[in-house]
């Protein structure tokens, strides 16, 4: 399998550490407000490359972070009037429902920049002890990037280009910087902001320690695959690199993967400009597994542009996808038994042959506009080789493949949502109070799961039974 490594700028062969397995990490969403459809295209690529090293017998060890303290967090604390805690809860917990919505499967941990703190002082710690950090006067750690040699290696930048994509160089109390690429480790306490105590000073820990700390605790000294999008290159990962780095003495990853932007309007689409739909505008109006197949319908590394007609021709696909499978579960259910025809064993030559080019997009460089095209293929053969003459043994094979391909590889669902009539709740829920009266609790219990599965949550009020969409 091929990997395009953003450090080697190129296409190489993906070896992992250990037979069989694969650690990868990936920069998950500062949590301060709704995650917009920019934040989904990492989440959606690096998710269906994950599927596909499952697909191929890996077992993924996957770790996706969230950062919990931010200055926009602390920001939106104070205009809430809450707790910045609260803010971080709870965008995390919608960030989960989003996720779920888009068939994101949880990362094997998803840990929180607040509950790592004590790893990360110990980190810095052995920064400072390695000679690879310094204290100023007011108890400020920054990184002293002339105590690397390698600093830039990743994004290939001279000098002239970092220092005009630092992003926190007015910040205030960096005026004791030795070198205006320094970064920072970890900054003093502001009022009224959050912070835990070090040996440095009361405060908190600059952004780039806590992805190095997070990737070290959950994955070890050296990584498989680190990933993110390409804004997070330089400086983010570049100083990652040279914390993690300076920290162990050993190399910190082997392959660098970032997904291009999410565009509209041929603009990057960004919380700070303004011009972004979050998942859940999107998801509103159209199926969330549409908004899959757009996402991957370009290789990850190209600008996606965001419009509504590429995402009505994503709809259509996906309704294509879910006539065939309907079609082909009902064929299933009447086919007989019986031997392969001749057309058939054609039909699943031809198949085999897009199953093998899908693979194939995906063994280069997790090519996934190529893997949908294959997959496309699929369903017009699987539509134009099968009637009510067709036999089982084709029509479930057919089912399969495209189980494993569309649902199990691209994460994008094939059972058809049956979206419930608010009159068939209300069945339900009167069917549920009769079966109480009648002291059937076992009845009563198995309607409420049936509509907590179908997201339909109930209470009890003193005015009867309520019920609301979760
Ligand atoms: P942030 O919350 O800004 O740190 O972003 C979380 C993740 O989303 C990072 O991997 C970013 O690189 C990525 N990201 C943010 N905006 C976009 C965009 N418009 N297109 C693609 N990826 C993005
Ligand atoms: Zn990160």
């Amino acid at each position: 399998m091929k990997i395009f490594d953003t450090m080697q700028r190129r296409k190489v062969d993906f070896v992992p550490i250990e037979e069989g397995k694969v650690r990868m990490y990936v920069c998950g969403p500062t949590v301060y407000n709704l995650i917009h459809i920019g934040n989904a295209r990492p989440m959606i690529v690096f998710d269906t490359f994950r599927r596909y090293l499952e697909y191929k017998g890996y077992k993924v060890n996957y770790v996706s972070n969230f950062t919990d303290v931010d200055d926009k967090i602390i920001n939106a604390a104070k205009e809430e009037g809450v707790a910045p805690e609260v803010i971080s809860e709870r965008y995390i917990r919608e960030c989960k429902r989003d996720m779920e919505d888009m068939n994101i499967e949880p990362a094997t941990v998803h840990p929180q920049a607040t509950k790592e703190i004590d790893g990360m002082i110990e980190m810095i710690q052995k920064l400072i002890d390695n000679g690879h950090a310094y204290v100023a006067s007011d108890g400020t750690v920054y990184f002293s990037v002339a105590s690397d040699p390698d600093y830039g290696k990743l994004s290939h930048k001279n000098m002239d280009e970092m220092m005009s994509g630092l992003r926190d160089l007015k910040v205030s109390g960096e005026e004791q910087k030795k070198d205006p690429n320094d970064f920072v480790l970890w900054k003093p306490k502001k009022e009224g902001e959050p912070y835990w105590d070090s040996p440095w000073c009361q405060g908190r820990p600059g952004w780039h320690i806590e992805c190095s700390e997070m990737s070290r605790k959950y994955l070890g000294e050296t990584i498989d695959i680190h990933a993110g999008g390409e804004d997070l290159i330089f400086p983010h990962h570049e100083n990652e690199i040279a914390q993690s780095e300076g920290a162990s003495g050993k190399p910190f990853c082997h392959y660098w993967m970032h997904n291009g932007f999410l565009n509209i309007n041929n603009r990057k689409m960004s919380k700070s400009e303004g011009n972004f739909f979050t998942v859940r505008d999107i998801t509103s109006q159209y199926d969330p597994m549409v908004l899959r197949l757009f996402i991957l319908s370009a290789q990850y590394r190209t600008p996606l542009n965001f419009s509504k007609e590429l995402m009505d021709q994503a709809k259509a696909a996906y309704e294509r996808i879910l006539n065939c499978t309907d079609k082909l579960k009902e064929l299933s259910s009447k086919a007989e038994e019986k031997e392969l025809s001749e057309e058939e064993k054609k039909g699943m030559e031809a198949v085999k042959g897009f199953i093998r080019d899908f693979e194939d997009a995906m063994e280069d460089d997790n090519n996934t506009a190529n893997a949908e095209s294959a997959v496309y293929e699929i369903i017009r053969v699987a539509n134009a080789g099968t009637d009510a003459d067709s036999s089982k043994e084709y029509v479930d094979w057919l089912l399969s493949v495209i189980h494993k391909l569309v649902d199990g590889v691209l994460g994008v669902r094939t059972d058809r949502k049956t979206e419930m009539l608010d009159e068939d709740i209300e069945k339900l829920i009167e069917e549920r109070q009769a079966a109480r009266k009648a002291k059937n609790f076992g009845r009563a219990d198995e309607i409420r799961d049936q509509l907590l599965s179908m997201g339909i949550v109930l209470e009890d009020t003193r005015e009867g039974v309520k019920w609301k969409k979760a």
